[in-house]
């Protein structure tokens, strides 16, 4: 119900597009502390992945709604900026209870719009609801620093204080907890937030937002734009924007890091992933199968920190069909439907790109061990489903390796030994995540120490990091020099100021003017 609300049911006027039923609700943006149908002309369909049904509609905002929007941040600053820090941090202590509440609302329309399972919908939920609540640690994360009497009478110390107006462009994977890791920390610092989330996945924003506001967020405080590309530009381009936090593919992630840095702005861009999983035969055979499969497969693949590569060493190798064996038994069907394991990739579009990459894996000589095409979801025939598929003998040249299928698709690489493995892994282009499995210590940490990557599960198939730590994928994977959340978003989100400041008891006045740099001894 408070979802629906957010959703006008008038359905304007389409135009260059097709017609609708008055039925379909369409999207709001959020302005100035009001939920307000936009007054675009121009509308996104938003589907349901396991139907392809039209479940609501999305604007992209006009240059009026986006200058409202970021005029609003640009005001509420000023005050929000000055809120006591215990004033902020009640209000974030009030949203994670609020988003505990509405779990399974917010996770009810992660999958109508989205696709995941419920119960991994809930995870996504769960993994962004705790960086909300590491905000509310905020009055020790913003701690200065101090130094007293660095010369006779004289202390210097810090403050963090925050930006400005900082903006978040978000991908649709993660409709709860990409979201979640960019606006509650910037906010929580003091600045004011303008958002734009996925266009395919919006639904799941806009009850955050209203959570947020009924925590008791003033007006204007958190403003929220839809749109594609000149939704980007604008929030590249805007001077009164000073941070961008962006989440999402490298063509979109590279772009905005170039052209937001040139605008003088701060940016941080999370971009794509090619994770190995690498195998050593003294592993834990049982353990290790059962992480592969579910970090492969888990989300239909659409993770950036899925386990998309295995690299089976030595004698692992012989393990390659009790993995196939228990891909198999996964069940595709539609998120909500119980019992799902995969559910639908986001769009037909995404569906036939995996589709093509197989499909050249098959065709430059890899083998198709289990193949997902043409999976059959009863009662769902027209969703966008891609059943579980595994490649093996496949080369590091092979477009099914280079590129980043982002579906359920595992391609097996094979290695002799510990250190081809690592140099497989270290000429990938890219940097985000990596496990390895095994039960020598020895082993683990040669691995961690030579492998460069920037997020490693030892025995952990998906270590995304918990919020007191930061995301920190590195190489092709990210741009930028602070993280997001953890001590590097705080230091993202926040600027210092240095006060240098002599106090005299006695002798209050200097005899002469000093004209040489003062040393402070
Ligand atoms: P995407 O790049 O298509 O979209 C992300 C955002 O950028 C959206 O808000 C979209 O409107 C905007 N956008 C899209 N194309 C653009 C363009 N050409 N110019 C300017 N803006 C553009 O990404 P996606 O398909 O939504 O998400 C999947 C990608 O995100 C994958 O590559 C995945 O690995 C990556 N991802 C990375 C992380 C991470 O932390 N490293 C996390 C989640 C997802």
């Amino acid at each position: 119900i408070l979802a629906r609300s957010l959703w006008s049911k008038k359905a304007p006027l389409q135009m260059g597009r097709m017609c609708y039923s008055s039925s379909v609700p369409t999207t709001k943006l959020f302005i100035d502390g009001k939920f307000v149908e936009s007054n675009a002309s121009e509308w996104l369909d938003i589907h349901n992945p396991a139907t392809n049904e039209v479940v609501s509609r999305v604007p992209k905002a006009t240059y009026t709604e986006m200058l409202a929007a970021v005029d609003s941040c640009s005001r509420a600053y000023a005050s929000w900026s000055e809120t006591s820090i215990l004033t902020r941090q009640q209000i974030f202590l009030r949203y994670q209870q609020l988003i505990k509440e509405n779990i399974k609302e917010l996770a009810r329309l992660i999958t109508l719009e989205q696709g995941k399972t419920l119960a991994d919908a809930e995870g996504d939920v769960f993994r962004g609801l705790q960086v909300a609540e590491h905000a509310c640690s905020i009055t020790s994360l913003m701690l200065g620093e101090t130094l007293p009497s660095i010369t006779k009478d004289m202390d210097t110390y810090t403050y963090r204080l925050p930006i400005g107006v900082c903006a978040g462009i978000a991908p649709f994977n993660f409709p709860a907890m990409i979201p979640l890791w960019m606006f509650p920390m910037g906010m929580v610092c003091g600045n004011t937030y303008l958002m734009k989330p996925s266009e395919r996945v919006p639904g799941c924003t806009m009850l955050l937002a209203k959570l947020l506001q009924d925590a008791g967020l003033p007006d204007g405080t958190l403003n929220i734009i839809h749109g594609q590309h000149a939704a980007v530009n604008f929030i590249c381009d805007h001077p009164a924007i000073k941070a961008i936090s962006f989440v999402g593919s490298n063509q979109a992630g590279e772009y905005i890091y170039e052209r937001g840095s040139k605008n003088g702005k701060r940016v941080q861009s999370n971009m794509g992933a090619k994770n190995h999983g690498v195998v050593m035969p003294d592993a834990n055979k049982e353990n290790t199968l059962n992480q592969l499969v579910g970090a492969a497969f888990g989300a239909a693949g659409q993770r950036c920190m899925a386990l998309s590569t295995a690299i089976l060493v030595g004698e692992a190798r012989d393990w390659l069909p009790e993995l196939v064996e228990r891909s198999k038994a996964l069940r595709v069907n539609a998120g909500d439907q119980p019992g799902a394991d995969v559910g639908p990739l986001i769009s037909p579009e995404a569906r036939a790109r995996v589709e093509m990459l197989i499909q050249s894996g098959v065709d430059e000589g890899a083998t198709l061990l289990l193949d997902g095409r043409n999976v059959h979801v009863k009662g769902y025939e027209n969703g966008n489903f891609v059943g579980p598929t595994i490649i093996g003998n496949v080369t590091p040249a092979m477009k099914c390796y280079t590129e980043e299928i982002f579906g359920p698709v595992l391609v097996v690489l094979e290695a002799d030994t510990l250190d081809d493995a690592i140099s497989l892994v270290n000429n990938n282009q890219y940097g985000n995540g990596t496990a390895i499995f095994t039960t020598n210590g020895a082993t683990a940490r040669k691995y961690t120490h030579e492998v460069d990557v920037g997020q490693i599960g030892v025995n952990v198939p998906i270590p995304v990091p918990l919020p007191m730590f930061s995301f920190t994928g590195s190489k092709g994977s990210f741009r930028g020099d602070t993280n997001f959340y953890g001590k590097q978003g705080i230091q993202f989100y926040t600027q210092i100021k240095t006060v240098t400041s002599q106090w005299k008891a006695e002798d209050a006045t200097t005899k002469a003017a000093a004209v040489t740099m003062p040393t402070m001894r």
